[in-house]
């Protein structure tokens, strides 16, 4: 802090000085001007231009009461209420007492008695008020975390420390909240939009404490954290959070989930009691069902559960412990069911943890960032998988491989792809990709351009979960899609309702109009294959064939099954 002071005080500071007669400000300059740079205004419509203009700030405004167009009364207000200026010292310029009460009122700091007669003292007051404000905000800038206006870490836990002291019957609770997925937030709408809704997120926080007897801190990027009088209904302080953002301006569609460290024994340290509040907040983080967890035992184990895998992939990855399984994709539209492709599929075989399913591990390494590493693995076993097969039978069974919503922010993505199929010499009409429709329902135009970057490479592209997400006709009119692929919650209720059938029936509508083909996954029953099959749907994947399986179990039920016609290319 010492160095800070040091080099504000080396900085030639501006202060204005608004006056209506030219003569007082002559004089005033002179006494100043040594010291300062001067701005000068005649009234209080000209100073807030100025102020809001200049581009040096101003450390201090000397203002004069009566003056015509806005008078500095009008003016103090104005700017008391301007959250920008607020902190901005204003020292008033008068010869009557009876404005010294109204403007130290409106948050004057300081007053210079007219006539000028005396220049030391107006340049002793001048300096006062400009230390006197520069260390304020220097202990604000410490406390308060400049971004959102919350407690920083250190201050949080100072100022807890001193309710556990002060109230050391108030039964506490210690709550650690998080935006989901807020670097995709980032990612999406960009910085300013992403500190915007932090800061509005901050304000919804400070009122929910507010009535709770509480304070908010920030800890680090998007975690916040919360120290409270006891709440029983976690449920319904989620539900007020959540109303609250409903209404809030840009960040509607912000979600959230916390977890809670209740205080039972004050004398508990208190970095422990974060960290369990903290290990609460992600592990409900992890199960995504739920949106807050009391901290308990089961809380514990499953953080260090989530934990430990994130830290094992690089190993699993050197180990070879992912295995890919493949699933067949049928085409079903002749009387003879033929092979179509296989997706590609990732399983983990962890040496202490045992089988885990890609339903558990995919969406922790999404949030992570680490699937890239694991993609780009999978993604290479499925190319030499592709060279081997086409070796044996000689046609290509295709594989498709799945992208990931995270795969789509990078840069080098179709380069990535493109360099695997190029160094496992198999072609690009051999490797189809998976999107997920979730992956572009924000970021449209950059999702555009990464899929015609893939079509100008050649690459066959299916958008995956089909229906799923939120993307209008509109943009799946204009992509250069090969397949649309069903999600396969339609499926599974297709016939408990209408509406569902109904909705299958537009999207292979859809299919027709766009000219692509469609794929319909998860079918397990004859029923739902022939009822889509009659809908329009030829390709069909689902246990009803296959579930997924190891390269040598696949060939081994393709071959009994008759499913490969050698010589020929297998349709789309
Ligand atoms: P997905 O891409 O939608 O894959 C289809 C999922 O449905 C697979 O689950 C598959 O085993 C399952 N499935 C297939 N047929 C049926 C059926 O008839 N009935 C039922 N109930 N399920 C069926 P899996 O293998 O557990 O994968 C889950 C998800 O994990 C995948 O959903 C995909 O989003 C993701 N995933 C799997 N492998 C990878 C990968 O290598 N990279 C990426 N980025 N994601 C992957
Ligand atoms: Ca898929
Ligand atoms: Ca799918």
């Amino acid at each position: 802090m010492g160095n800070n002071n040091n080099i504000i005080k080396q900085i030639r500071r501006t202060v204005l000085i608004v006056e209506d007669e030219w003569i007082n400000t002559e004089i005033l300059s002179e006494i100043l001007s040594d010291s300062y740079e001067i701005l000068t205004a005649e009234n209080g419509v000209e100073a807030l231009r100025v102020i809001r203009e200049s581009i040096t700030p101003i450390s201090l405004v000397l203002l004069d009461i009566n003056m015509p167009v806005m008078g500095g009364f009008e003016f103090l207000s104005i700017i008391k209420a301007d959250e920008a200026y607020k902190r901005l010292p204003i020292i008033v310029l008068t010869s009557e007492k009876a404005h010294e009460l109204r403007a130290l009122e409106l948050g004057a700091s300081d007053f210079i008695t007219k006539p000028y007669d005396m220049p030391e003292v107006i340049q002793a007051r001048v300096r006062r008020s400009i230390e006197l404000s520069e260390d304020r905000m220097i202990i604000q800038a410490a406390e308060r975390d400049e971004l959102t206006d919350t407690y920083t870490p250190h201050i949080f836990v100072e100022y807890a420390a001193k309710i556990d002291r002060y109230h050391p019957d108030d039964a506490t609770d210690l709550v650690v909240v998080n935006i989901d997925k807020f670097h995709l937030f980032n990612e999406l709408y960009g910085y300013d939009a992403g500190a915007y809704a932090m800061r509005s997120f901050a304000e919804i926080l400070k009122d929910v404490v507010r009535k709770n007897s509480g304070i908010v801190g920030r800890l680090q990027t998007d975690y916040f954290v919360l120290y409270l009088n006891r709440i029983e209904n976690y449920g319904s302080l989620m539900q007020e959070i959540g109303g609250k953002l409903n209404r809030s301006y840009g960040i509607s569609n912000l979600r959230f989930h916390l977890g809670v460290y209740r205080t039972e024994n004050k004398q508990e340290d208190f970095e422990k009691r974060l960290d369990r509040a903290k290990q609460a907040c992600d592990a409900v983080n992890a199960s995504n069902k739920e949106h807050f967890l009391i901290y308990d035992d089961e809380a514990q184990r499953n953080t260090l559960f989530r934990e430990r895998l994130v830290q094992d992939v690089r190993r699993a990855i050197e180990e070879r412990q992912f295995e890919v399984y493949y699933q067949p994709k049928v085409n079903v539209r002749g009387d003879q069911y033929i092979l179509s492709s296989v997706e590609a599929l990732a399983r983990w075989n962890h040496p202490e943890l045992g089988f885990i399913s890609p339903g558990v591990f995919i969406p922790l390494f999404e949030e992570d960032g680490v699937i890239r590493l694991v993609d780009r693995y999978i993604w290479r076993e499925a190319a030499r998988q592709i060279r081997s097969w086409k070796e044996k039978y000689g046609v290509s069974i295709p594989v498709s491989v799945n992208i990931s919503r995270i795969d789509m922010f990078d840069k080098n993505l179709v380069s990535t792809i493109r360099q695997i199929v190029d160094e496992e010499g198999i072609s690009v009409d051999d490797m189809y990709l998976e999107i997920t429709e979730s992956a572009y329902n924000n970021e449209v135009e950059q999702a555009i351009a990464t899929i015609e970057a893939f079509k100008r490479e050649g690459f066959t592209i299916e958008i995956d979960d089909f229906g799923s997400g939120y993307s209008s006709l509109n943009t799946i009119a204009v992509m250069p899609l090969d397949v649309l692929k069903l999600d396969m919650k339609f499926v599974r209720e297709m016939f408990k309702n209408d509406k569902t059938l109904k909705i299958i029936g537009i999207v292979a509508d859809i299919a027709k109009n766009l000219k692509v083909h469609l794929v319909a996954e998860g079918v397990e029953t004859e029923e739902q294959l022939s009822a889509l099959k009659h809908m329009g749907f030829h390709i069909i994947q689902g246990y009803y064939f296959s579930k997924p399986v190891p390269a040598r179990e696949l060939e081994k039920y393709v071959e009994t099954n008759h499913l490969i016609q050698t010589g020929v290319t297998l349709p789309c």
